[in-house]
């Protein structure tokens, strides 16, 4: 795993904010933040967070481009929490940088952290310094004619980043799966996109924002995206489809485009956000242990 073009970015809360029922905002600062650069769209950072009990984020900072064997070799009880999250925003003059947490309860450490955030609390980002990194995962193709775009709540980042950066009258066809009807936010687009909330605690009918509508799921509907996207036409000509959110929802939206609907697998980009009942620390095992 390489840093380049990415740098740690040692800073701290400005503001936390309970945005909606199902996400918290945090908002960080600090020196050093203008040298971050985002490539917008689903631009994904590495989150550092004190453990309990500790006052500092303890990250290899010095270690450079081989941050991730000196992390690897840290204390795993000394080491900082290390989540992978989405810049939701960055702005300039002053240096800011949003953060939008899904709220999961109390069982994960990020999530648990961005709800008791107060000012002047340490956070560290590992951040791109260029805009163009490998941090940015939504590449359409050149002769992508629409996008498709799935989301849930942790993925509501990354979609509103592909959303504002769309070029103008891109046919778009979004879901996206959230806890409360709530949780909907205005997202900006020049794209010419058509926008379904599946909001799990309304039932269905029209209504939204910017015309979206709320399609209402049954609680506990295993595959709300899923089930919604079967029931959808998917444009046809060469479409291009971004996909994240939970790893076996995820897994079975690409293999019902794929094999259902025949897009081309190459023209799929899909990312297990979090995997039901595994925290990140699991994954990150599982993954060093498969690397081995
Ligand atoms: C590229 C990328 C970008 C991401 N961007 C964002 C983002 O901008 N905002 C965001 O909120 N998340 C984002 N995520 C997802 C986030 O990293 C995970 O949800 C992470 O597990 C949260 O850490 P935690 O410490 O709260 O929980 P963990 O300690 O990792 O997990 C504890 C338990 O909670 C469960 N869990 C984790 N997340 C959820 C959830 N959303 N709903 C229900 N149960 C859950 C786990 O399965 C586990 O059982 C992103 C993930 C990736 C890979």
């Amino acid at each position: 795993m390489t840093t380049a073009p990415f740098e740690f970015f040692e800073l701290h809360v400005l503001r936390a904010t309970r945005i909606s029922p199902g996400f918290a905002r945090v908002t960080l600062g600090g020196a050093g933040l203008g040298r971050l650069a985002s490539g917008g769209r689903d631009q994904r950072i590495k989150l550092f967070l004190p453990r309990p009990g500790q006052q500092e984020v303890a990250v290899p900072v010095g270690a450079g481009t081989e941050w991730w064997p000196a992390w690897q070799r840290m204390d795993a009880d000394e080491r900082a929490v290390m989540r992978t999250y989405t810049i939701r925003e960055q702005r300039r003059a002053p240096d800011e940088l949003d953060i939008d947490f899904a709220l999961h309860g109390d069982t994960g450490p990020a999530c648990s952290w961005a709800l008791t955030a107060r000012p002047g609390d340490p956070a560290t980002v590992l951040g791109p310094v260029e805009e163009d990194n490998g941090g940015v995962d939504f590449r359409p193709p050149t002769d992508a004619d629409s996008v498709l775009v799935c989301g849930d709540a942790t993925a509501l980042p990354a979609v509103a980043g592909i959303l504002a950066a769309l070029p103008p009258g891109m046919p778009a066809r979004v879901w996206i799966d959230v806890e409360h009807a709530a949780d909907r936010q205005e997202l900006p687009t020049k794209a010419d996109a058509e926008i379904t909330w599946l909001c799990r605690d309304v039932p269905p009918g029209p209504g939204g924002p910017r015309g979206a509508t709320v399609d209402g799921q049954p609680a506990g509907a295993k595959h709300p995206m899923l089930e919604a996207m079967r029931a959808a036409a998917v444009p046809g000509g060469a479409p291009y489809a971004w996909l994240a959110g939970e790893a076996g929802c995820v897994k079975a939206l690409r293999r019902h485009l794929v094999n259902d609907r025949g897009v081309d697998r190459r023209r799929v980009t899909f990312t297990g956000y979090w995997r039901r009942g595994t925290s990140e620390d699991d994954l990150i095992r599982q993954a060093i242990a498969a690397a081995a």
